[in-house]
């Protein structure tokens, strides 16, 4: 029973636009069939629904084809563990100096820390779409760990970036202490994480640990090499996947203002095309050398210009 809700769940977080848009979807319809049917005159209704109509065969979305990269809840439906490797036998890998011009935090001038460097073809060849991460050979994860503003930015090239300035946040200090100024250089693997163990996952996320009984609850402290007694105590590091995220999802509009998402309107309302996607989180069973009082950082994606948001969460 409880794996069949785990799988309805993933399976409703990967059509259109995820369980949120969904479930914000019809919210909407609903307050606006209330609010209709009590204020409105009929020639006030008549018009508004030929406005909508007009509105929506200007954008040509009455029969559009939903892009597939847009309607997933998560940006790449399978969910990767991403361990130190002993060799390179993936072509992924953690740290090292900032590898790309532009590669500088547009708040405190200073290199971008480069957690996680992503080979983006050996990620295609494995049976996730072939569209993943538009053109791009390799995707760079970058952070500032000095400011508390969000780190973004788009990859141009193979050795080029283009960071876009967040807005300043005044009243916040950034939870990062003693880090380096670039990490070690390591392999790493990106290993798939099983169903039955997402399912695991995803029912201690969605409801509570005591769903889970304590064969499963021992599954699941093996798998993370940790004892679980509470959903605090699950740290997973992942790239791809239902990424548990400590506080919860956030509505992000892609950053970039050159993007196309902007003109592309939404069946639901009138942003949703431009949401961003969820990409992967550093969680502190990460291993990289700092002092962690934080929880996660997590990185977000444009399913269209492959912009990256990456901002961390407290605990
Ligand atoms: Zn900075
Ligand atoms: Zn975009």
């Amino acid at each position: 029973m409880r794996s069949q809700i785990a799988n309805l769940l993933h399976k409703l977080a990967n059509v259109v636009g995820g369980i949120s848009n969904q479930a914000d979807y019809e919210s909407r319809e609903r307050l606006d069939k209330i609010f209709m049917d009590f204020s409105a005159e009929v020639e006030t209704k008549y018009e508004a629904t030929l406005k909508e109509q007009s509105r929506r065969s200007k954008l040509g979305l009455l029969d559009a084809t939903m892009p597939p990269q847009w309607e997933s809840q998560f940006y790449l439906p399978q969910g990767y563990r991403v361990l130190v490797a002993s060799e390179d036998s993936q072509n992924h890998w953690r740290g090292g100096p900032p590898k790309h011009e532009g590669a500088i935090c547009p708040i405190c001038k200073k290199p971008l820390l480069l957690f996680w460097d992503i080979d983006c073809n050996e990620l295609r060849s494995r049976g996730n779409s072939t569209e993943i991460f538009g053109d791009l050979d390799r995707l760079p994860l970058y952070y500032c760990c000095r400011r508390p503003e969000p780190t973004i930015y788009q990859v141009l090239s193979i050795n080029k970036i283009q960071t876009i300035r967040p807005e300043l946040v005044s009243d916040e200090e950034s939870p990062f202490e003693d880090y380096p100024n670039e990490f070690e250089r390591k392999p790493i693997k990106l290993e798939p994480i099983p169903r039955a163990i997402e399912n695991l996952l995803i029912i201690a996320k969605y409801f509570d640990l005591p769903w889970l009984n304590s064969d499963e609850c021992k599954l699941l402290s093996s798998y993370l090499k940790e004892e679980i007694s509470s959903t605090c105590d699950i740290h997973l590091s992942q790239f791809g996947g239902a990424i548990d995220l400590t506080q919860g999802r956030d509505v992000l509009k892609c950053p970039n203002k050159t993007c196309s998402t902007h003109d592309m309107g939404s069946p639901f309302s009138d942003d949703t095309f431009n949401k961003m996607k969820e990409l992967a989180v550093i969680d502190v069973d990460s291993g990289f050398e700092f002092k962690s009082n934080y929880s996660q950082i997590v990185f977000h994606i444009c399913w269209k210009c492959s912009t990256i948001h990456a901002d961390y969460r407290c605990s």
